[in-house]
């Protein structure tokens, strides 16, 4: 049996496909029918299937689109067509960009020009802060009216306690969520990699765990103060400190939730050697002792979900020195094979735990809804090969800043659906 038969351009079967959906918590093989946009049906498969998966789209909560202001590096149609390339069906839209998106108006523009491409769904994460500078606290209830509950001044931390406080006070009645991209910036400032092997290796300054973890903390005293019982999530955490610490303030009843990146699980700060500033990210990659603990706390549960931090660059950004080029590394195309096979395959964690921290853990953060797989849903899903070996080589991204460009990866997706099939065989249907 062929592993997928196409009837026609407008129904598919999907034989012996093993689906696996934490929003419905079903996991099985399954002949999947799709017809216009829909899962028309779904029956359960026999024998060894055809070694496939079938899983919603990817929810990568943390990429930089880099619009308003950074068209040089990534635009709109770029971005989201990576976005889809990497199974990647909705992204959170980080603010940093120039200037920062603080406004109803501003975030409504950029949001609704991505959103008419009819690729990846962009959900906006707008600033905490007017400007991202700390002081002044957007309007979080006209945003809320719109539907949009979760903020973060990323690229930088929230700077004063006292606006983190008072995004506390006032996102809490809200349902609402910071995302907190932990920092201290004295700690860290002029760093350029990490403080350890990397800063000797290279004469870069390092930028120590401490300058991550530090701030882990204050925001989790912040909040415990606040007594709100607001969200908080830490992204992109790259010291096992900080994951322990989020791990204690969740043990001890605070909503508080974690991130880390496919590149911080995959790789160490030696990666610098041979990548040079394609692995220059902020944070750094860590030591090799940092990278295994971050692996097995996320096997243990003790991290919810896995985003890209999707950071493009414009190449002029990139061929310079380490100390000067830009922080970060593209990542929307390689999230979901990377994710896959470190914690899957490395780590032996669960298909249903690893694909929930791609997916419906994020979207919860996000505080958005997603279609599972089930007969009569919209057909919001990917199919992909969990064993196929690719080199990744073009990347669709206008900037493709990826220390994993030229790299065999193992998994592969195949096709992409949002309502209808965006995506099959390496090309845009
Ligand atoms: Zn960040």
């Amino acid at each position: 049996m062929t592993e997928e038969t196409i009837l026609t351009d407008d129904r598919k079967i999907l034989s012996g496909v093993r689906v696996i959906d934490p929003v419905n918590r079903i996991e099985g093989l399954f002949d999947v029918a799709v017809e216009g946009g829909t899962v028309a049906s779904m029956e359960p498969a026999s024998g060894n299937g055809s070694g496939l998966w079938l899983i919603p789209g990817v929810v990568d909560m943390h990429v930089h689109l880099r619009i308003p202001g950074g068209e040089n590096s990534e635009t709109l149609e770029t971005g989201l067509k990576a976005a889809v390339a990497g199974g990647v069906t909705r992204v959170g839209m980080m603010p940093n960009t120039t200037p920062a998106l603080d406004t109803p108006e501003a975030v409504s523009e950029v949001t609704a020009r991505g959103n008419s491409l009819g690729l990846a769904l962009i959900h906006p994460v707008p600033a905490v802060t007017m400007g991202r500078k700390g002081i002044e606290c957007t309007d979080f209830e006209a945003f809320s009216s719109m539907g949009i509950t979760c903020f973060s001044d990323d690229g930088s931390p929230v700077m004063n306690d006292s606006s983190l406080a008072e995004a506390f006070k006032r996102l809490a009645p809200l349902n609402g969520v910071v995302i907190e991209h932990p920092e201290v910036v004295e700690l860290a400032a002029g760093g350029a990699v990490n403080l350890g092997e990397a800063s000797n290796l290279t004469g870069a300054k390092g930028i120590p765990e401490e300058a991550e973890y530090r701030d882990v903390e204050r925001c989790i005293r912040i909040l415990g103060e606040s007594g709100t019982g607001c969200r908080l999530h830490l992204t992109h955490l790259s010291s096992p400190e900080s994951v322990r610490l989020v791990a204690q303030a969740a043990s001890e009843g605070l909503p508080v939730t974690c991130d880390v990146t496919p590149h911080h699980i995959a790789l160490e700060e030696t990666e610098l050697l041979r990548k040079g500033t394609l692995a220059k990210m902020n944070p750094p990659l860590r030591s090799e002792e940092s990278r295994r603990k971050l692996v097995s706390m996320a096997a243990s549960g003790m991290v919810s979900a896995v985003a890209s931090d999707h950071a493009p660059h414009h190449r002029s950004k990139k061929d310079c020195l380490i100390q000067d080029a830009a922080f970060g590394i593209t990542g929307l195309e390689t999230l979901l094979p990377i994710t896959v096979d470190k914690l899957v395959n490395g780590a032996s964690m669960s298909l249903m735990e690893v694909v929930a921290m791609l997916t419906s853990a994020p979207a919860s953060v996000l505080g958005i809804t997603i279609p599972g797989i089930t007969a009569g849903e919209p057909a919001e899903m990917v199919l992909f090969d969990p064993d196929e070996k690719w080199t990744f080589t073009d990347s669709l991204s206008l900037s493709g800043n990826s220390p994993f460009l030229n790299t065999e990866l193992r998994g592969k997706v195949l096709s992409v659906w949002r309502g209808r099939e965006l995506y099959r065989e390496g090309q845009f249907v």
